[in-house]
């Protein structure tokens, strides 16, 4: 969507998609106005949903390769299985961070215990491109406890470093490239500058209303900003955001179905050892998701 806002490049209203049973997704990246912020090629809010008893998540084992994938919930639980042997419940405050790299599979679901009682989920799944040089890197699976993630109080805003640098605080979990990645809570009357320091910077609100010059960005909006200014954002009666971007990767990415790669050959390759099972497998799980039809889909290029 075009916008005037000053300071921003695009404003970004995600399409909401129905998976199903009410299960709704935001997905915000990839954009039309703007495909990747940094290294992060797709970023979904996923809910909030109540699961009613008896109900819950399950996305059964699929494929990734070229990307690293970043889970972080507001609400509720998931249970991560993955091909590498990984079995890890996510909560509220935690990380998932799973390297595809050549390739892994992986599932989730709610697990047994909160099936049978129901609840709330909430979160943001996003995947970063991996640089050229770590595409074919070895799988692997790593789960971060909330205390180990810094924490930082600024002008009234808390923010928890889920991943990368941000005003000199490091965070624990491994990247690739530079970037930043970042859960704001707003205070009532709080104030966030957001330094100039990353080419690319994007603020994305799930809760509340945040301001910027004046004018009001509402929760579910993506604000792409434009390089090199600093900018500072408000909020009146508190909000939460995550804010994320980094270096540009060099080549751009091709993104289909769960893949990406700096190759449409690469991503040929992978759709095909999908569909003839050469993937290594997740204990555990026995369903799997059906590659869709290559034909009808075309891979997508960061340079479109
Ligand atoms: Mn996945």
């Amino acid at each position: 969507m075009p916008t005037d806002l000053p300071n921003v490049a695009h404003l970004i209203i995600p399409p909401v998609r129905d998976l199903g049973d009410g299960f709704h997704v935001k997905r915000v990246l990839p954009a039309r106005e703007q495909m990747m912020v940094g290294p992060f090629i797709f970023f979904d809010e996923m809910g909030p949903i109540h699961f009613k008893s008896g109900n819950g998540l399950d996305v059964r084992p699929h494929p990734h390769i070229g990307l690293a994938t970043v889970t972080y919930l507001f609400e509720g639980e998931i249970l991560h299985r993955d091909s590498v042997g990984s079995v890890q419940t996510i909560r509220p405050g935690e990380v998932n961070w799973m390297t595809a790299g050549r390739g892994i599979v992986h599932s989730e679901r709610t697990g047994s215990e909160l099936r049978a009682s129901g609840g709330p989920l909430a979160g943001i799944q996003l995947w970063l491109a991996l640089p050229k040089r770590d595409e074919e890197t070895p799988p692997s699976f790593t789960h971060f406890d909330a205390p180990q993630l810094p924490r930082l109080i600024a002008g009234g805003v808390e923010l928890t470093l889920i991943a990368g640098e941000w005003l000199g605080a490091r965070s624990p979990v491994q990247v690739f490239s530079p970037l930043f990645y970042v859960d704001a809570q707003f205070a009532r009357g709080s104030k966030l500058v957001m330094p100039a320091g990353y080419e690319q910077r994007a603020l994305y609100v799930t809760h509340g209303v945040i301001e910027l010059d004046g004018h009001r960005i509402e929760a579910s909006q993506m604000l792409v900003l434009q390089p090199g200014k600093e900018v500072t954002f408000t909020s009146r009666d508190g909000a939460r955001a995550m804010l994320l971007g980094g270096e540009p990767l060099e080549e751009a990415r091709y993104i289909w179905w769960n893949f990406v790669a700096s190759s449409a050959e690469r991503i040929r390759q992978a759709q095909a050892d999908w569909r003839d099972g050469k993937f290594a497998a997740v204990p555990g799980e026995t369903e799997f998701i059906p590659a869709p039809d290559m034909n009808s889909v075309r891979p997508r290029s960061s340079d479109d």
